[in-house]
């Protein structure tokens, strides 16, 4: 038996329905002892009413994640991607010349959206994010560039000897159209020590977001789940997350994902199972009443559980990334395409959409006639962390290796 009654559980979970705002105290006791299933259709029918007249469309991007560098001076004890500098066997860069590169592969394959994601390289300050961000907006103005996050401000800030304020005007001027949140992790104190010791504290990366935020920088925002972290720090994170999205109401969505235990120094086993995955997506949708969209995450929990999310409050399933090198090297084995994607959330019962960074639908999918068919959309077609993933010979896109 629950230490919370059902009926009290369910009185609050009836006036979030009802488009009530809870507290922080009722968001732990529904996230240890409500029913999973009466978590779900609260949380749906929050979903439905703030999509009314869409509430039958769940969407995708595509998009091509670019891993500049794998260098980096941060060392976070859960991260596979990264090589510490002196690391020179194992540490790489691209120049300026394959990144775009990259860039015309996806707009080749009709990505809207990069995410340029790499290391704190203890050379690259504003100027280098300015340099590459400039010279992508240049060659292919029509692809947005939604990427880094308060870690990777504060660090070109340093090298450059400057204020956020000052790198994020200069990158956003130079072409960064909106900040993915990376580097979120885990906000509390306890746990953000214990994985990632060497980051910021959670404060300060909320502040810097609710400066980007201020400055006209929109952003998503993260959370990584499963590194031992307790429920209460879970419902802490989301606590900080609204209590800053009040104030500057700069996050457009809410995407956790689950730790990947391979090849780092933490190693282990993830300690956030697709029950509890299922639990944070529903709590985030009702807790979180002033972020419009909750992502679920196919690439690190499935695709199943990423079409359940669909029932338990998400309204989208994030990207077919044609690259992905980080999570990717920490264990996520999960692959897809556009056609199974779209499959995924009709079989779910939604109407599958390709939206843009902005979350406008550029193609509905209303009739299974139209689909693409034998599409070239596919995940991981490029990247470092699997066998195999190069190029489809007619596009000749690009190895990460
Ligand atoms: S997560 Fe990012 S900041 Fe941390 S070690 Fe990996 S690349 Fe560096």
């Amino acid at each position: 038996m629950p230490p919370v009654p059902l009926s009290e559980l369910q009185s609050v979970l009836d006036r979030a329905a009802a488009g009530g705002r809870i507290t922080p105290e009722e968001a732990l006791d529904l996230y240890r002892w409500a029913p999973l299933h009466a978590l779900g259709v609260a949380a749906d029918t929050i979903r439905r009413r703030r999509y009314a007249g869409t509430e039958h469309i769940a969407t995708y991007i595509i998009e091509r994640n670019i891993n500049y560098t794998n260098v980096c001076v941060t060392a976070c004890k859960f991260c596979a991607f990264y090589a510490a500098p002196k690391d020179t066997a194992k540490g790489w860069t691209r120049d300026l010349e394959d990144i775009l590169r990259r860039c015309a592969e996806t707009v080749e394959l009709g990505g809207t959206q990069i995410m340029f994601q790499g290391g704190h390289h203890p050379d690259y300050g504003v100027e280098y994010y300015e340099k590459h961000f400039s010279a992508i907006k240049e060659a292919y103005p029509q692809l947005v560039i939604h990427s880094l996050g308060a870690s990777e401000v504060e660090h070109m800030a340093r090298i450059s000897k400057v204020s956020v304020e000052e790198a994020i005007s200069r990158i956003h001027a130079a072409g960064l159209d909106s900040f993915a949140g990376a580097g979120a992790e885990l906000l509390p104190a306890r746990p953000r020590k214990a994985i990632a010791p060497l980051k910021e504290s959670g404060e300060r990366w909320l502040e810097i977001m609710e400066t980007a935020h201020r400055l006209g920088v929109e952003s998503t925002t993260t959370m990584l789940m499963g590194t031992g972290e307790t429920n209460a720090e879970r419902i802490e994170h989301l606590r900080m997350i609204r209590d800053t999205q009040d104030r500057s109401s700069g996050f457009r969505a809410f995407i956790p994902y689950t730790y990947q235990p391979e090849n780092n120094h933490l190693k282990g086993q993830t300690h956030a199972t697709s029950f509890e995955y299922l639990r944070m997506i529903a709590i985030a949708r009702i807790f979180l009443d002033n972020v419009a969209h909750i992502q679920g995450s196919w690439l690190t929990t499935g695709k199943e559980i990423g079409q359940l999310s669909l029932h338990y409050g998400a309204d989208d399933l994030g990207s077919i990334m044609l690259e992905e090198n980080v999570v990717s090297s920490a264990g996520a084995k999960h692959r897809s395409n556009r056609m199974e994607i779209i499959n995924l959330i009709r079989s779910s019962g939604r109407v599958p959409a390709q939206r843009n960074t902005t979350y406008e639908h550029l193609l509905v999918h209303d009739d299974p006639a139209n689909d693409p068919v034998d599409d070239l959309v596919v995940s991981h077609l490029s990247s470092t962390a699997i066998e195999g993933g190069t190029a489809h010979p007619e596009l000749k896109l690009l190895s990460a290796t």
